[in-house]
């Protein structure tokens, strides 16, 4: 009896010790600027990035909270959209991704991920510019898990112009065709798929809420995006499916890299926020999780913010 007490008092304490969490100043956690010029082409991959950014490949615990979900994410192949990707398999969840051919070899690396996991991962690479493609994405999403639950539309463009007079008709609607039509057309597709309990979960940006001078026509598409949030919460709601959206402040991606950013803003990237550095992905998949699992049931049409102290929401 003595000793049967002693051995679950022994277990017990060990629990304890597991929970500690040690402190990590969130200043110092990541690289902080001066960063080195890195121009690349767009879309840009995450591995030919200095330093590589963190999606999580070697933190993100899982802990079941997605066992059996199945998800699209567009933009899944680098960046917020593979750290999502990676956190979503480790909870449980069977995960296509959506990306460029280009970017072929980043989503590669991801695609394993989810396999080490334990977990299916699908690649479907193609232009989302295109409602063709858009409707064959979901589509073979749909085939390849056996249904949505989970839509993510995260892919996205950006490139900073300093004058209105400069952007061209193209420049323009590449950005609206990514970041306004693609959403549309792509959720338009999954939602005869989407059961209640699912969810569909947008990225924004702090730039809605304070837009740069040099990404105007990007500025507008990310306010249309939380506007795309609360009128599909509304109208989703009814049916129970849940509607949210993030916006990131300054993130250490490839969209930043390949012209989001004039290449000078890239060596002080981050800094003039209060932690002084950008934020790296993984320090926002578990907001993807959040609205993604059922326990964040009651919120929908809202958007949740990461942006190292400074901007909105
Ligand atoms: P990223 O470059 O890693 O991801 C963007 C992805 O969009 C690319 O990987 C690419 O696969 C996809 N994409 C772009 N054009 C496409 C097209 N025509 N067809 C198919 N896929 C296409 O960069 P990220 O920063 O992780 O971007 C993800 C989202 O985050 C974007 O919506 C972006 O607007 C948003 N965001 C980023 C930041 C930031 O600072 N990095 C801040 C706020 C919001
Ligand atoms: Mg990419």
């Amino acid at each position: 009896m003595g000793s049967m007490f002693k051995a679950r008092r022994k277990s017990s304490m060990e629990m304890t010790e597991k929970k500690i969490q040690s402190l990590e100043d969130p200043r110092t956690k990541y690289p902080q600027p001066p960063f080195v010029k890195q121009p690349q082409a767009v879309p840009g991959l995450a591995s030919k990035m200095d330093p590589v950014p963190d999606h999580g490949e070697k933190t993100y615990k899982g802990t079941g909270r997605l066992t059996g979900r199945r998800a699209l994410i567009t933009g899944g192949d680098s960046g917020i959209g593979r750290a999502a990707a990676i956190a979503y398999a480790r909870e449980g969840a069977d995960v296509v991704i959506g990306y460029l051919p280009q970017e072929q070899s980043d989503a590669d690396e991801v695609l394993a991920l989810i396999e080490e996991a334990g977990r299916n991962g699908f690649g479907i690479s193609g232009d989302i510019t295109s409602e063709s493609f858009c409707v064959e994405l979901v589509a073979g999403a749909v085939k390849k898990l056996g249904g949505i639950d989970i839509l993510v539309n995260n892919a996205g463009h950006q490139q900073a112009v300093d004058s209105l007079a400069d952007i061209s008709s193209e420049g323009f609607d590449m950005t609206i065709k990514t970041n306004i039509y693609a959403p549309f057309w792509i959720t338009k597709a999954a939602l005869p798929h989407l059961e209640p309990g699912s969810v569909i979960i947008s990225t924004s940006s702090v730039q809605p809420y304070d837009p740069s001078e040099n990404l105007f026509d990007y500025a507008q598409t990310k306010a249309a995006n939380v506007a795309f949030v609360k009128s599909l919460a509304k109208q989703l709601g009814p049916k129970g499916i849940r509607v949210n959206g993030v916006a990131p402040g300054p993130v250490w991606t490839p969209l930043q890299t390949s012209g989001g950013q004039p290449q000078n803003a890239i060596e002080e990237f981050g800094k003039a926020t209060p932690l002084g550095r950008p934020g790296q992905p993984a320090e926002l998949a578990s907001i993807y999780v959040q609205l993604a699992d059922n326990s964040g049931s009651y919120a929908t049409g809202q958007i949740y913010g990461a942006a190292g102290g400074s901007g909105h929401p």
